[in-house]
């Protein structure tokens, strides 16, 4: 499938969908690519709902809640998004670029923003026979790695894999919805905050049984449809837990993969850029957000957003040669589907 659009946005983090708004409002659309399944890059994967404190004019806002706050900012400049596919490669089109996701779909755009953080995100995959049978499901079955929409999950029995904070906080935020958890560690003990684990252990026999100390051993199932959860204890001792879906929280592995061989200089896994337009070595492509660096840069999430405006005001130019562009502020020029 090829698609034509005057940006190509590379991660759908918190940066990137930021990218879309800063270049919808200079009249530039965005196709947004990102490996994950969901758009929120870290926020969504690593920790949607810890609370963040440093987003201007938020005294405090979860993850999730920031990526669903940005995803409507976004959604009036028509982005075009291809989730659950890796950009492979990128290439030098005339004047654009052409890139390649590993679900084979081509995007010829007029320039390019990195916005990948660290890399592309894969789970760690428990190395359980069939996994990948049960994977990709949307309506609250099978197997996965995050959740996006907890009511998918409404009335399921659902196992939870993991000790972290993932794991905890999604099983307290899904108890009351899934029909039954059934929540599986290795140990009794958790690395989760305790405040949280302390929550998760007041609802055990009340609708979640904490399940300790087993690991995930095998899934059974009929073409693709998830039937139960085998567990497995050290000293041998198994059980079949019923379950419509397991959500395993082993953690994200990160991996800037193919980035890194697209002829741009890096530094240390980043890509250097010139702070005023955040451009790369390479003309016509940019880098913002965590995976951009220059001297005094702060990986911070209010860093990246400042960072894609200067993105977007440095590509309106090559996009429209000879075409003067006006700064104003959105005050002045509005802002699509706002009053
Ligand atoms: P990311 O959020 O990393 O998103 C990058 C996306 O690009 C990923 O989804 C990845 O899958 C995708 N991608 C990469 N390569 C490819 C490719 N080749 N093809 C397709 N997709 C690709 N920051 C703050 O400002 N305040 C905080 O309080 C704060 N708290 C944090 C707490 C934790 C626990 C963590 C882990 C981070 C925290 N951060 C905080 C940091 C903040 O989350 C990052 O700065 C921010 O997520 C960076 O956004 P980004 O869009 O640049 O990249």
């Amino acid at each position: 499938m090829s698609h034509k659009t005057d940006v190509a946005v590379i991660g759908a983090g918190p940066v990137g969908l930021f990218a879309i708004f800063e270049c919808g409002m200079l009249g530039m659309r965005c196709h947004v690519v990102d490996a994950l399944d969901a758009i929120g890059g870290q926020c969504s994967a690593l920790y949607p709902e810890k609370p963040i404190y440093d987003i201007p004019a938020f005294a405090r806002i979860s993850g999730a809640e920031l990526v669903e706050r940005l995803e409507q900012q976004a959604t009036p400049l028509k982005p075009v998004f291809h989730l659950g596919q890796r950009v492979e490669k990128l290439e030098r089109l005339g004047e654009g670029f052409r890139l390649t996701t590993s679900k084979g779909a081509v995007i010829e755009a007029g320039a390019v923003i990195i916005a990948a953080g660290a890399g592309a995100f894969g789970p760690n995959r428990p190395p359980l026979a069939g996994i990948e049978a049960y994977e990709g499901q949307s309506d609250g079955r099978g197997v996965h790695y995050l959740v996006r929409r907890p009511e998918d999950f409404r009335g399921r029995r659902i196992v939870i894999a993991g000790g972290g904070d993932s794991a905890v906080d999604w099983a307290l935020a899904l108890h009351g919805i899934a029909d039954h958890i059934a929540f599986v560690h290795r140990r009794d003990q958790f690395r989760a905050a305790p405040d949280s684990v302390a929550r998760l252990r007041a609802l055990d026999g009340k609708g979640l049984d904490i399940v300790v100390p087993f690991q995930l051993d095998a899934l059974a199932g009929d073409s693709g449809r998830l039937e139960a959860v085998t567990v497995r204890s050290l000293d041998g001792e198994t059980r079949r837990l019923p379950a419509d879906a397991l959500l395993a929280f082993f953690g994200l592995k990160s991996d800037l993969g193919p980035i890194a061989t697209w002829g741009m200089e890096l530094a240390l896994h980043h890509l250097p850029v010139d702070p005023a337009t955040c451009q790369t070595s390479q003309p016509g492509i940019f880098a913002i957000g965590d995976v951009a660096t220059y001297r005094g840069k702060l990986k911070l999430i209010l860093t990246g957003f400042a960072e894609a405006a200067a993105a977007a005001h440095a590509i309106f130019p090559l996009l429209h040669r000879g075409q003067p562009l006006h700064f104003e502020y959105s005050t002045s020029k509005g802002a699509p589907g706002t009053a």
